[in-house]
């Protein structure tokens, strides 16, 4: 082959391109191709030689790029051009085997369609076998027990392969090439049904059939998953889903859904072709997808809810159940309220005792709790031709809220190569509510899955396993601690505590800090920019409860730019469950003693409640300054009626929006309330955006007798109007959208649009979540910038 045309070329592919079929797939790329040379794994990615004529060589390259596995997520690629070596044909090297660290890990993938085909085949030998996995599909993150990614370093190390299984797993070009979770029904995991003290009573084939037939009776099932267990129970009944809420005590909180298929799906949901994209990709998330009216679905499912929470079958036991169920399914994390899922079947009934009324379990282990993952499309970025005058139409995006199944452990990069021992590996313990942690190592940040809120034991334990598991399976000790401004949260105690023990530096980063550095890192965003804070509580470090923030960011440090007016958080946490509280907080401010006398028939709070709040309001005793967004939405969601009990975080503001979306859909604008932004005396702030006219002209249109949806469309508008003028003010051409509020995407979209309009750059999340799920991502950032100021400052 050494004619002048010949070229070889060596290519460097970095992203999870190992453990999902990306060398099998090169390798008969090349061989049909015709190609000589090799592919192996490398630390970061895969590597590849390839020789052979100039077209052919260069078609080699586009096709790597089209025709790449689904699975496969390809984050950089670089090609240089190398000697000809005219060596002949085309193999995988084993790994490398040069002891450097491999710190690919790929994410829990759905069941593949090769695989859901053999599954439904009966001369196929793996036909309705629920463990079936493929280089394409099937359990990895949550059965890695430590790296490198193979079968002896994952919970399928106790099952030997049959000689079938291992013949597949050997040979080259099977779909199952080293595909480490390999099994089949000789060699594999069993199924068994347990009753609800944990005696089995069937195995199988029986077991499956069985645990169908009582879900079809209406009981609650505990379903041992990918991740962890989860709770079913008939999404068409009443009864036995308003039986699941008691037993979970969970009033309102809305339940997932599994459907059997896309097509049942779209007769219970407006699907947009990306909401469908993102149901049938291999992440195969839940998705929050709009109702149709006439869904004929037990109301208990999402009370108050215009929209439901949908999945697909995602492994091929939950195909098989539904391909007999045939409808939809409550399918929610098998955990008791605030505690982290049950993983081990062993501790199943104990820990889900008089909530499950059977277990359908099996003896694949599961290594860590891993949650599916929640996400919902949202409106993004106008087209850039903004100054032509060409306004197309904008582009939909998505948001993660919950970030675990599909999409953990996928690195997060947030800056330029840097040069090796540049950085210390930082270890960011997050929040306090939707915590994950954060481990960065270079110029890559991995997030843990979602591990929730840490008030229980159950998830305080967790929190400090996922800790120890991250390190373990990354292999590095970290040498810094970041960790939230909060003194009392269990995650900064805990880092106090470690970052002492190790005798390493703890960096405490300021929550809305933590935000804005988290979005700025998905974009690689250098410099000043304005960062949109908005969420419930974040701690202020000036004895303030912050929340509506505007904040001049870098990554090294911010200043506060503008925020709300404060008001006072009326009897502290219990104003989260009560938005009444929040309402007659904010009256305070605006009528001081004659907040109590202010009769308001939707309102719903009594004459009597009102004056005692008015003597804690005027001591203003266990009541802290707040200038969090969250409780302004709360104290709106009071006024009107819509919300006057939360029995989750960010219900009454989710009542608040879908009123507004209501209104919006019907007349598609709303004239925003008045919003004064008024200079401060505060050295530290210089704007408060001052809602008192606001609620000033809400109030006189509430009563006038005005409809809830009209008030809660010009609240949501009158809070983008404002936003526009205070980006005016700083004057910085990039505004970055974060915080838990702009999950809210009526807010997101008027805010981004009014923007946009203004001439404005808008970043929101695409990466991680704008909740306090993505703060680990800013802290571990924040640190790693100022370190390296400091080292530069030492220098
Ligand atoms: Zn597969
Ligand atoms: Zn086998
Ligand atoms: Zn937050």
């Amino acid at each position: 082959m050494s004619d002048a045309l010949a070229q070889r070329v060596r290519v460097e592919v970095e992203g999870t391109v190992q453990g999902v079929g990306f060398r099998p797939f090169i390798y008969r790329l090349a061989r049909e191709l015709g190609l000589a040379g090799w592919v192996q794994n490398t630390r970061n990615g895969v590597l590849i030689e390839a020789e052979g004529g100039v077209p052919v060589v260069e078609m080699f390259l586009q096709r790597m790029r089209t025709d790449a596995p689904l699975s496969a997520s390809v984050e950089t690629m670089s090609t240089t051009v190398v000697p000809v070596l005219d060596d002949a044909g085309f193999s995988i090297n084993q790994s490398a085997g040069s002891g450097q660290r491999v710190l690919v890990i790929p994410p829990d993938l759905a069941t593949c369609a090769d695989c859901q085909r053999e599954l439904a085949d009966p001369y196929d030998r793996r036909f309705r076998y629920p463990f079936l996995t493929c280089t394409q599909c099937g359990p990895r993150y949550s059965l890695l027990t430590a790296i490198p990614y193979e079968r002896s370093n994952t919970t399928m190390a106790g099952f030997t392969l049959c000689s079938t299984c291992d013949a597949e797993y050997g040979a080259e070009i099977d779909r199952r090439f080293h595909a480490e979770p390999i099994a089949c029904p000789t060699c594999g995991p069993s199924l068994y049904l347990w009753n609800g003290q944990g005696h089995e009573v069937a195995d199988g084939e029986e077991a499956l059939q069985r645990a169908v037939s009582l879900l079809e009776q209406g009981l609650v099932l505990a379903v041992k998953g990918l991740g962890g267990f989860q709770l079913w129970v008939d999404a068409r009944s009443q009864e036995a889903v308003q039986r699941l809420r008691n037993r979970k005590q969970r009033p309102d909180k809305p339940f997932a859904l599994l459907f059997p298929s896309i097509e049942a799906v779209r007769s219970y949901c407006l699907l947009s072709s990306e909401e469908e994209a993102l149901l049938r990709s291999p992440q195969a998330p839940i998705v929050l997808a709009r109702k149709r009216r006439d869904a004929s679905l037990a109301d208990a499912v999402a009370p108050a809810n215009p929209y439901l929470g949908v999945m697909l079958p995602t492994t091929p036991l939950h195909h098989l159940l539904m391909a007999s169920l045939q409808r939809p399914m409550v399918a929610t994390s098998g955990n008791r309220s605030e505690e982290p899922i049950v993983t081990d079947e062993w501790e199943a009934p104990a820990r889900l005792n008089g909530i499950a009324d059977a277990f359908l379990v099996h003896d694949r282990p599961i290594a860590r709790p891993v949650d599916d993952s929640v996400v919902l499309v949202v409106e993004g970025r106008t087209a850039e031709n903004h100054d032509r005058g060409v306004v197309s139409k904008p582009r939909p995006e998505v948001m993660i809220v919950r970030r675990a199944r599909g999409y953990v452990p996928q690195a997060i990069r947030w800056g330029d190569d840097l040069p090796d021992g540049m950085q210390s590996p930082i270890l960011a313990v997050g929040g306090h509510l939707k915590n994950t942690i954060a481990l960065l190592t270079g110029n890559r940040v991995v997030l843990s899955q979602h591990l929730g809120d840490l008030s229980t034991v159950e998830a305080d334990k967790a929190f400090r396993q996922a800790i120890e598991d991250l390190q373990r399976l990354l292999k590095v000790a970290p040498q810094v601690i970041a960790c939230d401004l909060h003194p009392d949260y269990r995650s900064t105690s805990f880092a106090r505590e470690l970052a002492a023990g190790l005798s390493v530096p703890l960096v405490p980063v300021q929550h809305h800090h933590a935000h804005v550095a988290s979005c700025m890192a998905e974009y690689k965003l250098e410099g000043e920019v304005l960062g949109v804070a908005w969420d419930g509580a974040g701690h202020g470090g000036d004895g303030q409860v912050w929340g509506g923030e505007f904040l001049i960011a870098s990554y090294q440090q911010f200043t506060r730019f503008a925020s709300l007016k404060p008001f006072r958080l009326l009897g502290g946490e219990a104003a989260m469950k009560e938005p009444g509280r929040s309402a007659a907080a904010v009256l305070w401010e605006l009528m001081g003693e004659n907040m109590p006398e202010h009769d308001l028939t939707s309102w719903g709070v009594t004459h009597g409640q009102r004056v005692r709040w008015g003597s804690l309001l005027r001591s203003g005793v266990a009541s802290p300054w707040t200038t969090s967004m969250g409780r302004l939405f709360d104290a709106v969601a009071s006024f009107t009626g819509l919300c006057h009990q939360a029995s989750f975080e960010g219900q009454a503001a989710m009542a608040v929006q879908f009123a507004a979306e209501q209104e919006w859909e019907a007349c598609g604008r709303a004239e925003g309330y008045p919003m004064d932004l008024v200079s401060c005396q505060n050295p530290d702030t210089k704007w408060l955006m001052d809602w008192r006219s606001m609620v000033s002209a809400m109030l006189e249109d509430l009563h006038r007798g005005h409809r809830l949806e009209q008030i809660a469309a010009r609240f949501h508008a009158g809070l983008a109007a404002a936003t526009v003028r205070v980006a005016q003010a700083a004057g910085l051409p990039r505004v970055v959208l974060t915080g838990g509020c702009f999950q809210n995407r009526l807010l997101l979209r008027l805010v981004r649009r009014h923007l946009e309009e203004a001439g404005f750059t808008v970043y929101c999340h695409t990466l991680v979540p704008p909740n306090d799920g993505g703060l680990s991502l800013g802290q571990a950032v924040v640190a790693a910038n100022q370190l390296m100021t400091g080292k530069e400052g030492r220098a």
